[in-house]
C-alpha cells in the first residue's frame, strides 16, 4: 500500500528538500529493532553476558560518552530470538525505538523528584522514567484508554517498577486537579502517528486524514495546557510526538506561549546526531514564536523513527 497522497505532498513541504526521497524510503524499510537494559533489573555488563551466552547477536548504540548507555541494536531477522530469551522474559530489556528513549533522556528526572507522564500507556517512556529516578519519589502515570490502562500496569509490574502511580482519567483534567504539583513532566501526546506509518503495515495508516490531524491538533493544545498548569514554577515539560505534522507540534507549542509565554521560557535540545531538523517558523498563514525553535524534529533513517521534541521550563 502506498502512504496517503495528502500526507506525502505536506511532508514534502515540512522536511528539508535534499531529504525528502530517503526520508519516504524509509516507510518502505524494515527496521532495526533497538532495545536497552532495564536498570531496574540488570546493568550494561550483565545484560550483555545474558545476551552473548544465549548467542544472540547484538551491537552497542554508541552515540558519544554522555549519552545513554546500555542501548543496543540486532537485524530484524533476529528479534524472535531475542523476544523467546530469559532476558526479555524476565523485564531485564525493553525492546522500543532510540527516538522513544531520547524523550525521558531529554527531561532527565533526578531520583526522589515528583515526575507525571501526562499519556502514558503503553509506558516504555514511563518505565525508563522510573529507572532514571531509581524507583524513587513519586511517578504518576496517566491514561485515558482502559484497555491501553491495563497494558501500562502489567508492563510497570514486569518491569519492576514501584515508584508509579497510575490513573485511568483524562490528562486534560490533571492541571487543575493537580496544579503546579511536578518537577518535570512528560507530554507524549496522542497524535496521528504519522512517524509510525508503514508501507507494508496498511493498518498503521488506514485512519489518517488532515481532519483527523486537525482534531487532534485541539486534544493535544488542552493536554499542553493542563500540563503546564501541573508544573511547578522551576519545573520542566518535555512535549512531544511522533508526528511530523506542524499542526501536532508547532502549532500546540504556540498556542500555550500565546496564553502563557511571559511564565515560560524553552531550553535549547542538542542531540548527538545529525537527522535533524530545526522546527518550522511558519505554516500556512500561522507564524511561530521564536523560542519554539528550540525544538527538535528528529528525520526517520532506517534504525530511528520521525519525533518532535521540545522543552520547556516555568519561570519560578
Ligand atoms: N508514552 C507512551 C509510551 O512511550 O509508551 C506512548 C503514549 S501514546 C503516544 C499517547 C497515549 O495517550 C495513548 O495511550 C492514548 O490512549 C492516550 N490518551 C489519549 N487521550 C488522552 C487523554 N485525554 N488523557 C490521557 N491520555 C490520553
Amino acid at each position: 500500500m502506498s502512504l496517503p497522497e495528502a500526507f506525502v505532498e505536506r511532508l514534502e513541504k515540512i522536511v528539508p528538500r535534499e531529504q525528502f526521497e530517503a526520508i519516504i524510503s524509509t516507510f518502505d524499510a524494515p527496521k532495526q529493532v533497538t532495545f536497552r537494559v532495564n536498570t531496574l533489573k540488570s546493568t550494561p555488563n550483565e545484560l550483555e553476558a545474558e545476551l552473548e551466552a544465549a548467542k544472540i547477536p547484538y551491537e552497542r548504540v554508541v552515540w558519544d560518552t554522555e549519552f545513554m548507555e546500555g542501548v543496543y541494536r540486532i537485524a530484524p531477522e533476529d528479534k524472535l530470538r531475542l523476544t523467546s530469551s530469559d532476558a526479555f522474559y524476565g523485564g531485564r530489556l525493553y525492546i522500543q525505538n532510540l527516538a522513544s528513549m531520547i524523550a525521558p533522556w531529554i527531561l532527565a528526572p533526578k531520583p526522589e523528584e515528583t515526575v507525571l507522564d501526562l499519556a502514558a500507556a503503553p509506558g516504555g517512556k514511563t518505565l525508563m522514567l522510573a529507572g532514571m529516578m531509581e524507583n524513587t519519589g513519586w511517578l504518576s502515570a496517566v491514561e485515558l484508554s482502559r484497555e491501553r490502562f491495563f497494558r501500562l500496569r502489567d508492563n510497570l509490574s514486569s518491569q519492576g517498577v514501584t515508584n508509579a502511580h497510575t490513573y485511568m482519567t483524562d490528562g486534560r483534567s490533571v492541571g487543575k486537579k493537580c496544579p503546579e504539583m511536578f518537577d518535570r513532566i512528560l507530554l507524549d501526546a496522542p497524535c496521528s502517528s504519522e512517524a509510525r506509518f508503514k508501507t507494508h503495515e496498511p493498518k498503521s495508516m488506514s485512519f489518517w486524514t488532515i481532519h483527523k490531524v486537525k482534531e487532534t491538533s485541539k486534544l493535544q493544545r488542552r493536554l499542553l495546557l493542563s500540563a503546564f498548569d501541573a508544573l511547578k514554577p522551576g519545573g520542566k515539560l518535555l512535549y512531544c510526538t511522533c508526528s511530523f505534522s506542524p499542526e501536532e507540534n508547532e502549532s500546540p507549542l504556540q498556542h500555550l506561549l500565546e496564553r502563557h509565554g511571559e511564565h515560560l521560557t524553552t531550553i535549547p535540545l542538542t542531540l548527538p546526531f545529525n537527522n535533524i531538523q530545526k522546527p518550522l517558523q511558519r505554516w500556512g498563514k500561522e507564524v511561530f514564536d521564536e523560542r519554539i525553535q528550540n525544538g527538535v524534529r528528529i528525520l526517520p533513517t532506517d534504525t530511528i523513527d520521525g519525533f518532535f521534541l521540545c522543552l520547556l521550563e516555568k519561570k519560578g
